[in-house]
């Protein structure tokens, strides 16, 4: 198949490339994000293959129908950027990367968690200036502390499991039942209570009209003091300007964010040379207890060989008319 890929880097040219040679498809490679403005360019394609921030509208399922595009493929796990009921309207299915490593994003979720408490970040900064003081980095132990996690799904679970070898006690909060929860010794509870007794909470669910804003002044308020919040789900399930404002009264001592509401216009972008306009982002960086990476929890290797191998299985089982394993339906 002619397959048109937007918003690719370099990676995603390297593994997709990599893998085909098991597949044979043609592979398009695009830089520009996907847009009702350049939703043209996979006029000659059979299918395109889109990543989180690319915007899969109605309008732009028109124009694809437009072209005779048959199948967009998610090169990742969450759908929310695609208009799943204006896809089967046109007769345009969708698949999409349901489980490529858990692992990756359950152990940056950790990586964000350790720089917060240990302030290793600033501590790497003060060593290589030859400044070996140590106040302003005391941390706190993990062990024995609670760790709420929302959303008991793949990456929750991994989560909890490195949580219960820190020796951490472990709380989660889901809207289905999870049997493996009990396994492995994490208490299921209300949201209300998780938010109350956690002295970490961590976001683990997807962004579904349910979530958004899921955190919010009141969840917030409901949080121990000093607490911290860990979100490598998808940032609308935050309101950030409650957040901040959480920040600000020190209700909230650690933020560690992957994903922002607004990173379609900053992520995955060098924006070193030019001015950032969003101030919300920027109050957020002005921060000392704030750590953000930029979308890239996903980013191992062993998950891009996993995301590269499955997108193009998608794609071949849609050709050969077999039965769609990883599709989204609206
Ligand atoms: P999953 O589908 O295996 O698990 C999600 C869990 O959330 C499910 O158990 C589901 O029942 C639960 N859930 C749904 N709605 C809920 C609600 N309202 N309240 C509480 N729980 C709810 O998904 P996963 O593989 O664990 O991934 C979780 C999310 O992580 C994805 O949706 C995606 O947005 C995000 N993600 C981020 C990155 C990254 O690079 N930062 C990479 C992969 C996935």
């Amino acid at each position: 198949m002619n397959i048109i890929f937007f918003s690719t880097k370099q990676y995603d040219k390297e593994f997709f490339t990599q893998a085909n040679q098991h597949h044979n498809h043609q592979l398009n490679f695009l830089d520009v994000p996907l847009n009702h403005h350049t939703a043209v360019l996979a006029k000659a394609g059979d299918a395109v293959c889109v990543f989180v921030n690319d915007v899969v509208d109605e309008s732009v399922l028109k124009i694809f129908a437009k072209y005779d595009v048959r199948l967009v493929a998610l090169r990742c796990a969450g759908y929310n950027n695609v208009d799943l009921k204006a896809a089967a309207a046109v007769g345009i299915k969708v698949v999409r990367v349901p489980a490529y490593s858990p692992y990756a994003v359950a152990e940056h979720t950790l990586a964000l968690i350790l720089t917060l408490n240990r302030k290793t970040h600033r501590a790497y900064n003060r060593v290589k200036e030859g400044n070996f003081a140590l106040n302003g980095l005391i941390g706190f132990d993990l062990h024995g502390r609670t760790v709420g996690l929302i959303g008991l799904g793949r990456i929750g679970l991994v989560t909890a499991r490195i949580l219960k070898g820190f020796g951490c006690s472990v709380l989660g909060y889901d809207i289905a039942e999870v049997k493996e929860a009990q396994e492995l010794g994490v208490e299921t509870t209300e949201l209300d209570n998780l938010l109350q007794i956690s002295d970490i909470i961590s976001l683990h669910c997807p962004l579904t009209p349910q979530t958004h804003h899921l955190i919010n002044e009141d969840t917030i308020a409901k949080m121990k003091d000093g607490v911290m919040l860990i979100n490598t789900s998808r940032g609308a399930i935050i309101d950030t300007k409650a957040v901040i404002k959480g920040l600000k009264s020190e209700k909230i001592s650690y933020l560690g964010l992957d994903v922002y509401e607004e990173e379609g216009d900053l992520f995955f972008e060098d924006l070193s040379n030019k001015v950032i306009k969003d101030d919300v982002f920027m109050r957020l960086l002005s921060f000392n207890n704030v750590l953000i990476t930029g979308h890239q929890a996903f980013l191992t290797v062993d998950a891009m060989q996993s995301i590269a191998r499955i997108t193009l299985q998608n794609l071949t089982d849609f050709e050969a008319g077999k039965k769609l394993e990883n599709e989204v339906l609206p």
